[in-house]
């Protein structure tokens, strides 16, 4: 049976909260008057990917905005506020976009042709359609005879965050904080769903590509 009231998701948190309180008991004083995140966490708003759990960040660590792909989009107000936000007020150093393996979003953008998003009008469709086209040379690479299934998957989701980095390195705010002189790493990762471990594709300390 699917539980749908909130009972289960009250009970956990107070557990957690009790928990907390437990190992510390100044656990929450801390967070009351101020945030001080050291990152920006950018990535996809899959269940099985969440900033916090996988990498052992507290509340407090993560200033974190997710959408479907983990996509980098100029006028997306959204994305651009959070990272405005997180540059300018909250003068985080470090940004890293994650994508995962298994990304359904991708998955949906490389088998957009006759599927239901083909052609809609919606929100999420347009969001596949713009997916769709920033992986399009990923997808017109057909995969080795010896690729194993899924394999095609894995470099499309890899393709994917090196095109939503290389607009984020480029976006207005990140390249206002390099040219001010200012320290900003920006790193691009993919989420293993098979081992849990998040590795680095690709990072940029300042507006040209590190050597
Ligand atoms: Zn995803």
């Amino acid at each position: 049976m699917i539980v749908t009231t909130l009972k289960p998701l009250l009970a956990k948190n107070r557990s957690w909260a009790l928990q907390r309180r437990q190992r510390n008991p100044d656990y929450f004083k801390k967070f009351l008057h101020q945030q001080k995140p050291h990152s920006l966490w950018i990535g996809c708003s899959d269940s099985r990917v969440p900033a916090e759990v996988l990498t052992g960040s507290h509340p407090g660590e993560l200033f974190v905005h997710r959408n479907i792909a983990n996509m980098v989009i100029e006028d997306d107000d959204n994305l651009l506020s959070v990272l405005q936000y997180a540059l300018f007020f909250l003068g985080v150093k470090r940004i890293v976009l994650s994508g995962h393996y298994g990304c359904g979003g991708v998955e949906a953008a490389q088998n957009l042709p006759g599927s239901v998003l083909d052609g809609q009008e919606s929100a999420l469709a347009r969001r596949i359609q713009t997916l769709r086209h920033d992986i399009q040379h990923g997808l017109a690479e057909s995969p080795p005879s010896d690729a194993e299934p899924g394999e095609q998957l894995d470099r499309l989701v890899e393709a994917n965050v090196k095109a939503q980095f290389a607009r984020l390195v480029k976006s207005e705010p990140v390249r206002q904080i390099w040219q001010s002189g200012q320290e900003l790493e920006v790193f691009g990762c993919v989420y293993d769903l098979r081992s849990g471990h998040l590795k680095e594709l690709i990072h940029q300390s300042a507006e040209e590509p590190s050597l």
